[in-house]
């Protein structure tokens, strides 16, 4: 592709769709949407957006008609696997949401002693690569059923024994007499790209967009921890510190054996944390979002 905007593949709506949008709002970027709902414009760096089928997102990637793409990791795998590019869009970096779990569900009445018990069986899927690479890995030798969707009711149709689907309460399978019995792939949402080298001015715009991208990631749980502690407990209570590097030590007005204490804490910080910095000396914590950070 020869233009100098970065193309950028998100899912269009569903589970995928919500997070890809808060991620770009976060990195400080707006969209305005086209007519026909498929195409958007970012307004603040050159970058445009297309709306996409999920599952089209790996092959738009791949085969050039966009730079980069958000997709989940079991539909990006699934294409990887079914080896049907030559050069595959390659994982940039995991983006932590769209979390979900590809499972092995199996009728109520079986006892399931391990995936031995599947020889020979018929599993249904939307994802047969990953389910045939998952039996190969356990060394079972089973029929894979493809199917595109409504999986679940693959076992009633006697369509299939068993199935193999991403699940996330369990309730579908349950009104269909299933249970889950093995995990099979763990995925999350995955910044993907072309394999290909970038332009100059779209490889500029690709570093930008992903510092911002890599800003929101580590601010997403980190917070400003700011408290009073007895001067003699600061190195124990910046130990305990969750994800936090030196901390800064100040000195409190006309108090010369207590200090301030202010760190910036990259990971979640619970009121069990706040509790056991109050054991150690500390007192007047206060706890504070950080909206922005750059390394
Ligand atoms: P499309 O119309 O774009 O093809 P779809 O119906 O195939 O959408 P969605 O249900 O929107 O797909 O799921 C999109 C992706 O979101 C999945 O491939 C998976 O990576 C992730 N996902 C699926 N289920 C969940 C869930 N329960 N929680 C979080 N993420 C999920
Ligand atoms: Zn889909």
């Amino acid at each position: 592709m020869s233009e100098k905007r970065l193309r950028i593949a998100i899912q269009k709506s569903g589970r995928l769709s919500e997070g890809s949008f808060e991620l770009l709002k976060k990195c400080g970027l707006t969209i305005s949407r086209g007519k026909d709902k498929l195409f958007g414009r970012v307004r603040e760096l050159p970058i445009d957006v297309l709306l996409l089928r999920d599952d089209d997102i790996p092959a738009f990637v791949a085969d050039d008609a966009c730079d980069i793409g958000i997709v989940g990791e079991n539909v990006f795998e699934e294409e990887r696997l079914s080896e049907t590019h030559e050069a595959p869009a390659k994982e940039v970096m995991r983006l932590g949401f769209a979390r979900c779990q590809l499972k092995l569900a199996a009728p109520k009445g079986w006892t399931f002693d391990g995936a031995l018990m599947l020889e020979g069986k018929r599993i249904a899927t939307s994802y047969p690569a990953l389910t045939k690479a998952w039996l190969a890995r356990e060394g079972v030798s089973a029929h894979v059923v493809t199917m595109k969707g409504s999986v679940e009711v693959a076992p009633r149709l006697k369509i299939a024994d068993a199935v193999c689907d991403i699940v996330s309460t369990g309730a579908t399978l349950d009104a269909n007499g299933l249970a889950p019995v093995a995990m099979v792939f763990e995925s999350e949402a995955l910044l993907i790209r072309n394999a290909n080298a970038f332009t100059s001015e779209k490889q500029e715009v690709f570093e930008a967009l992903l510092t911002r991208i890599k800003g929101v990631i580590t601010s997403r749980d980190a917070k400003y921890v700011m408290m009073n502690a007895p001067r003699a407990a600061a190195p124990a209570i910046a130990e305990y510190l969750p994800g936090a590097d030196a901390p800064t030590i100040l000195e409190l007005a006309g108090d010369s054996d207590k200090v301030a204490i202010h760190a910036v804490c990259r990971e979640s910080v619970f009121w069990d944390t706040l509790e056991e910095l109050k054991k150690l000396g500390a007192s007047a914590i206060l706890v504070l979002p950080i909206e922005k950070m750059m390394a």
